[in-house]
């Protein structure tokens, strides 16, 4: 098959980055990059030594004055170039993220859009990083506030959006000002290395980004401990936010951190059912359901249930998993062998509790990390699934008799990441809308990313919010000017 004949050819071999220059594995210890579609060894990564991570703390260190006082305008040029580049190289990029993480390559060239689309907009929204005055005590008093970059920052991103994700916080911290050393997920290399890339040809001066890989907590432990590192940002699970929170408090490093979901889908009585199941199919089974705003946990209104789960199953017994190289997969696989796994326990014990499979709920056969596209009904509240985010391809249904009580069991969990609810109706939509503890609720829309808007948790879902003014203003100080 023509899809098989492409792998390795197509994917480079992904080197650290530090002080502008690209560093090969020489005699540094490595690791195996598979391709999760077919358990084949794609390339070697290089591990970090001690000396690397200590090189780029100082190139970082060392750049840090000279990018803090470019202007603001240099910074969105040399972005803006980067974005350009990503643009005209997508497809290879888009082609080496399908080999490294399994997505539908059209899903994957839409992510690296989104990368370029990011750079963008931060690269406009740096050059309006505007301070204020504020109206003196006196006639001759002046008050200033400015908005400075908070210095060296380290970035830590996952495997699921491997170019998206480092994209915000790459031009987060660059448009802000501040220098960055990243950790990519060792899982995916290629897709981030290619930004890092993409920034390079672009001109960026040596040291103000800097991409290493290693043994994730190593690498982590080592910078937050480094009184060079300023602020550090993190997308992952809850349990390592928590980790990387006690171990930045050392050093009071601030954070922003974009951790784990367990987003509720509410389908209220007067919702447009088939619409719903369209719209929340397509957003459960997007890459393979690894996301961590993707709808889970779906309340429907005791009127309206019957006919969304046959909606929703009918749309789910169509999608067809497979390599994301051929056109025909809708999904991917799962990241690794540990997510499969992670699936069959979570469904077994919700199998133990009462719940019944409607659709899927296996393993494919054959290579690859692949999960069928699973929906499961009446899924106690205590069974793990109701309460661990699953990560992967798995809608869990259950009825609910009133939007009150669709709402109180949305806020049961400690996440408050995404929400979604399906109603026409304007009073529901203000229920909604003030009941909800949630960073981000879609509303008949499941599209709640975009460069311009804020997108975070609450609760243990995270802290502060990238994109959106926010996401600059994360990488900033505040200062204060009082004169008279
Ligand atoms: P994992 O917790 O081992 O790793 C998740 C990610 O965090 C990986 O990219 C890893 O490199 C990174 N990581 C782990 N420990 C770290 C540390 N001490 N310092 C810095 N980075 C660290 O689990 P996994 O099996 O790879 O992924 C499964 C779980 O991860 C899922 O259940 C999900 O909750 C979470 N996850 C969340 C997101 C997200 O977008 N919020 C993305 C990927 C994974």
């Amino acid at each position: 098959m023509q899809y098989e004949s492409t792998t390795t050819l197509s994917y480079a071999q992904p080197q650290l980055y530090i002080a502008g220059r690209w560093l090969e594995a020489q005699d540094r210890r490595t690791e195996d990059v598979l391709n999760p579609a077919t358990g084949q060894v794609l390339a070697q990564l290089p591990h970090a030594t001690r000396a690397d991570l200590d090189a780029a703390l100082q190139a970082a260190q060392q750049a840090f004055a000279g990018w803090r006082a470019a202007a603001p305008l240099e910074r969105s040029r040399i972005l803006r170039a980067a974005a350009t580049l990503v643009r005209e190289r997508a497809d290879t990029i888009a082609l080496s993220m399908t080999l490294e993480q399994g997505k539908p390559l059209r899903e994957a060239r839409l992510e690296v859009l989104a990368s370029a689309d990011t750079f963008d907009w931060y690269a406009e929204e740096g050059r309006r990083n505007y301070g204020r005055v504020v109206p003196g005590r006196t006639l001759t008093q002046r008050i200033t506030v400015l908005h400075e970059p908070v210095g060296v920052c380290a970035a830590f991103t996952p495997w699921n959006f491997p170019a998206v994700t480092p994209a915000r916080k790459i031009a987060g911290a660059l448009a802000a000002g501040c220098t960055l050393i990243l950790k990519l997920a060792e899982e995916t290399p290629a897709s981030g290395l290619a930004l890092v890339r993409a920034l390079h040809d672009a001109g960026l001066p040596p040291g103000v980004l800097n991409a290493v890989f290693g043994v994730p907590g190593e690498v982590s432990s080592y910078l937050l401990d480094s009184p060079v590192v300023a602020k550090f940002s993190f997308t992952g699970s809850t349990a390592v936010g928590k980790l990387l929170a006690q171990q930045a408090a050392k050093g009071l490093k601030r954070a922003t951190m974009e951790l784990g979901g367990h987003a509720p889908a509410i389908i209220c009585a007067d919702a447009d059912v088939n619409q719903a199941a369209d719209m929340l199919v397509a957003g459960k089974f997007r890459n393979a359901g690894q996301i961590c705003i993707a709808p889970t946990r779906f309340y429907v209104h005791a009127q309206v249930y019957d006919a969304f789960v046959q909606a929703f199953v009918e749309r789910t017994r169509k999608l067809q998993p497979g390599n994301g190289l051929k056109e025909s997969s809708h999904l991917g696989p799962l990241a690794n062998p540990r997510r499969q796994q992670a699936m069959r326990s979570l469904i077994d014990d919700a199998v133990q509790h009462g719940a019944r499979v409607e659709c899927g709920g296996q393993a494919l056969e054959g290579p690859g990390f692949f999960w069928q596209p699973t929906v499961l009904t009446d899924v106690p509240e205590h069974a793990r699934l109701m309460n661990e985010e699953p990560f992967g391809p798995l809608a869990l249904i259950n009825r609910v008799d009133s939007v009150e009580e669709a709402i109180e069991r949305s806020n049961r969990l400690p996440y408050g990441l995404a929400s979604y609810a399906f109603t026409q109706h304007s009073p529901t939509r203000m229920q909604l809308t003030r009941g909800l503890q949630t960073g981000m609720l879609g509303i008949n829309s499941l599209n709640v990313s975009m460069s311009e808007a804020p997108f975070g948790g609450v609760k243990e879902s995270g802290w502060g919010s990238e994109c959106g003014i926010e996401g600059l203003q994360a990488y900033c100080d505040i200062k204060l000017i009082s004169e008279d």
